[in-house]
This record gives structure tokens, C-alpha cells and sequence, in this order.
């Protein structure tokens, strides 16, 4: 088959937003008379009730929540293992010329995961995602490399950048301890995503030491479903080996049909 035909390509009419933007619209909902917030601080040690500052200053606390992504600290504190890790890579480039988002679906260079298009204001986001246990992220980035030359898209002047993404769902309370977001392995297997995963259980912590039970039980109900439905899926995709290719291609017959797009769009999103 021709690389035209392994390659699935989505175009989503969706919007995109810069994270400094969205850390800046979370900073302004803060209560600052109420709440101490320190930037610039790296949390070196934990111990039993306390934690301890890069400037040396250890600091008590009665509950702790770990939102500190995917290579949490205090995740390894509570000696949690990740194995699951997804890696993202991607360059910021100073081109503005893409005008719509699109994701490529192509299992030769990329498994189950994907490589995206995403235009901002300013710039735009080129990049790609794939568990690590398909695909070490040295071949990741020659695989990426490969199709960025195929697209003709000049990244010479883009900012790389290359993190792990933390798939691993293994509990988020731990006694007064808590995880949340990539510390806790929220973000989706499927997608790469973990934004919204990480904002939600955030939240859902919160109320959880607030004691409101019930609806914070509710909403960590919902977001493992989606998290589990996205493994599972990846998994599927993930035993086909090279015939993952036939089966993209037979889920993008699918997804020509209205209605099934839109039960797709709800089990995804
Ligand atoms: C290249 C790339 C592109 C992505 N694109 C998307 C996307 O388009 N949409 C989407 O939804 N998701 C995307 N993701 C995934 C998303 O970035 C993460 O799932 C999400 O940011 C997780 O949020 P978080 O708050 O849990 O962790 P993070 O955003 O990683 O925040 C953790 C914070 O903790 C701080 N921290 C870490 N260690 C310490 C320490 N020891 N002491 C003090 N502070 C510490 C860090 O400095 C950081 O500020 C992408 C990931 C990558 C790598």
C-alpha cells in the first residue's frame, strides 16, 4: 500500500488555547488574600507530613496533593511505579500558514498514536505522540522526522520539545495524600490528552478533603471510564501490529457516517 493510503487524516473543527493562557485564567479564579502561592520552588523531599523545599525550607502539611505531572515526586514518594508512559514530542514553528487542526493517523511511523497539526495565533504546533511501549522515543522522533519531511514541513526553526505523558492510573488517595493530573496517570492513552483530566480531578480532590463525597466520586467515576475506554481502545489497536493500517482504514469507512462519528466524538471526548 502507498503511504497515501496507510495515512488517515481527521480535520476537527475545534479551537485551540495556549496554556500560559489558561494558567493565567486559573491564577485570576484564586483567592490571593486566602492562599500563598510560591513559583519557582521545586519540592526535593517528602517525608511523613512534611516536605522539603529546594531553598531548604521544610514545610508541614495535612493533606498533600501531588499535581505535579508526569514524573511526580510525590507520586514516587508513595513508591507508585509508571510503567505506562506515553511520549510526546513536537515543535513550536513560526509558521502561521496552517489554517485548520488535523491529525494523521499512520501505524508504519507512528502505532496507535498520532501526529497533529495545530495551528495557534502565533505559531503552530507540530508534533506527535505513542506509548513508549510501542515505540522507544528515539524511533518516535525518527519516525516523526520521516513524516515531516513527507509533509514538506520546515521545523528548522522550531522549539522541540519532548516530555513524557503519565497513562498510568493507579489510584489518586493514598491516606491525606493525593494525586491528580499526570502525577496520578490520568492523562489518555488514546489521545495524548490530559488537560481536561488533570483540571477535573484537581477539582475533584479539592472536594474530596472538603468532604463533599459524593460528587467528587461522580466525577472520578467519569473520568476513568473515558481513561478506560481510551486504554482499552489503544490496547485493541496495539495487538493488530501492521494490520493496524487496515484497521484505521476500515474505522475511517465508519467515520464517514454522521451518527457514528458523533458516538465516537462522545466516547472520546
Ligand atoms: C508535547 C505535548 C503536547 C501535549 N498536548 C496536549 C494537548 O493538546 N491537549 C491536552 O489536553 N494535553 C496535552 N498534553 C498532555 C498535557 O500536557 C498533560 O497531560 C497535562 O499538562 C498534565 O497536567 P498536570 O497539571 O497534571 O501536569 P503538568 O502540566 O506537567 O504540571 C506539573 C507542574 O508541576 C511542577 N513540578 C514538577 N515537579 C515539581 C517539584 N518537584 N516541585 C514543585 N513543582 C513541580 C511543574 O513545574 C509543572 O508546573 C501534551 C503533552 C505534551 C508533552
Amino acid at each position: 500500500m502507498s503511504n497515501r493510503k496507510t495515512e488517515i487524516r481527521f480535520t476537527q473543527p475545534m479551537v485551540t488555547i495556549e496554556r500560559e493562557k489558561l494558567a493565567q485564567w486559573q491564577l485570576s479564579k484564586i483567592e490571593k488574600n486566602r492562599i500563598k502561592i510560591e513559583t519557582g520552588v521545586r519540592v526535593v523531599e517528602i517525608g511523613a507530613g512534611w516536605i522539603k523545599t529546594n531553598s531548604n525550607k521544610k514545610i508541614r502539611f495535612c493533606y498533600l496533593i501531588g499535581a505535579d505531572g508526569a514524573a511526580s515526586i510525590v507520586r514516587r514518594s508513595l513508591k507508585i511505579p509508571s510503567k505506562n508512559i506515553s511520549i510526546a514530542l513536537q515543535y513550536l514553528i513560526p509558521n502561521t500558514s496552517f489554517c485548520r487542526l488535523e491529525t494523521y493517523f499512520n501505524s508504519k511511523l507512528f502505532r496507535s498514536g498520532y501526529a497533529w497539526i495545530f495551528p495557534h495565533k502565533n505559531y503552530t504546533s507540530v508534533g506527535c505522540v505513542c506509548g513508549s511501549k510501542y515505540l522507544s522515543s528515539k524511533d518516535l522522533q525518527k519516525n516523526f522526522h520521516i513524516w515531516l519531511k513527507r509533509k514538506e514541513i520546515d521545523f528548522s526553526r522550531g522549539e522541540r520539545q519532548a516530555f513524557p505523558i503519565n497513562v498510568d492510573y493507579r489510584g489518586h488517595q493514598f491516606g491525606n495524600i493525593f494525586l491528580a493530573g499526570d502525577a496520578a496517570g490520568l492523562a489518555s492513552e488514546l489521545t495524548g490528552e490530559g488537560i481536561l483530566p488533570a483540571t477535573i480531578s484537581g477539582e475533584t480532590v479539592a472536594e474530596l478533603i472538603l468532604g463533599e463525597i459524593e460528587i467528587a466520586e461522580k466525577k472520578i467515576k467519569e473520568i476513568l471510564s473515558i481513561h478506560n475506554f481510551h486504554k482499552k481502545t489503544v490496547n485493541f489497536f496495539g495487538k493488530l501490529g501492521y494490520l493496524q493500517g487496515v484497521a484505521f482504514q476500515l474505522t475511517a469507512l465508519l467515520l464517514r457516517h454522521k451518527r457514528i462519528v458523533k458516538i465516537f466524538l462522545e466516547k472520546i471526548y
